[in-house]
């Protein structure tokens, strides 16, 4: 079985591209077209999909048929490697930070009923989890797993990510919102000249900047990093802050374009983009593509 929306192996590729219209965008004379990479597939979307798929494909050239991941217990990650792990047949570990709480929340529940292993760790070790200690404790309990870090953003990353842009050439910005820094490295190493706009969605994320630099060497992309623009300064006070004015822009998003968005990534990548445009950040005639993300 294969349709249009699927690669050789069976994996979604295809989403959308569409231009919106807003009048703030004619009076700063600026070009905004969102990558529905929402639209991928009903749970495989967005940017998690593509950042696992080259791993899946290396996972299975290995011979390892169990995927091991780290993530919160609200984790789009940890969901999106549950999907994956079921659709193509990995059996998948979650280490999940911190204690279990019962009930599990919705998003726990779907990734136990996709048969994922839910491993609990507590946030003091968790901290260490990419120590040899912790990771050798791991393998221990889950022995040949393919071990995906946090947020999927490893080199096998990029390649994902690059085909979310693949073709989409012409633009002057790729922007895209930035949590572990995997999809800001794949639209570097994809753009060729443009500016990647990334807006960070973590408080005191300046880190980010290094991350994303070391994730381009291991791709060996280490001169596309001066075409980083990190955005701080849109992170609403942190990761999963809901401050009122976010949240009526997403609702105000929603209603203008009919494109659903959510406060901790997307929310504040289109709140960034309006606020610098009002603000005169680009210059006039600017074409710019926006990552939709996903995490619906
Ligand atoms: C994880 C996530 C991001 C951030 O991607 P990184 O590669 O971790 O920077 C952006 N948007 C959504 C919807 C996400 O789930």
């Amino acid at each position: 079985m294969s349709t249009s929306n699927q690669d050789i192996l069976g994996f979604p590729v295809y989403s959308p591209v569409q231009q919106i219209r807003d009048p703030r965008l004619d009076r700063a004379a600026v070009e905004l077209w969102i990558k529905r990479e929402d639209l991928i597939h009903p749970v495989l979307s967005g940017n998690k999909w593509r950042k696992l798929k080259y791993n899946l494909i290396e996972a299975r050239k290995r011979g390892q048929n169990r995927l091991l991941t780290f993530g919160g217990a609200y984790s789009n990650h940890l969901y999106a490697t549950a999907a994956a792990g079921r659709i193509f047949g990995f059996e998948t570990v979650a280490v999940v930070r911190g204690e279990e709480t019962l009930p599990l929340n919705p998003r726990l529940q779907y990734m136990r009923d996709q048969g994922m292993v839910l491993r609990y760790m507590d946030r003091s070790t968790y901290r260490n989890k990419s120590t040899g200690t912790v990771l050798a404790q791991l393998s221990e309990e889950y022995p040949d797993s393919y071990v995906i870090p946090e947020g999927g953003s490893n080199e096998l990353a990029i390649p994902g990510v690059l085909e979310a842009i693949e073709k989409l050439f012409g633009f002057d910005y790729y922007a895209c919102a930035c949590g572990s820094g995997g999809t800001t490295a794949g639209l570097l190493a994809g753009c060729h000249s443009a500016t990647v706009l990334a807006v960070a969605v973590l408080k005191g994320a300046g880190f980010l900047a290094y991350d994303v630099h070391r994730l381009l060497e291991s791709h060996s992309q280490q001169m596309q990093i001066d075409r980083l623009d990190l955005q701080l300064d849109y992170h609403f006070g942190g990761y999963a802050k809901r401050p009122k004015e976010l949240l009526d822009f997403v609702a105000d998003f929603k209603r203008r374009f009919d494109i659903a968005i959510e406060p901790i990534y997307t929310g504040k990548l289109f709140y960034a983009l309006f606020d610098l445009i009002e603000k005169g950040y680009f210059p006039r005639g600017t074409k710019m593509l926006a990552l939709h993300t996903g995490g619906l």
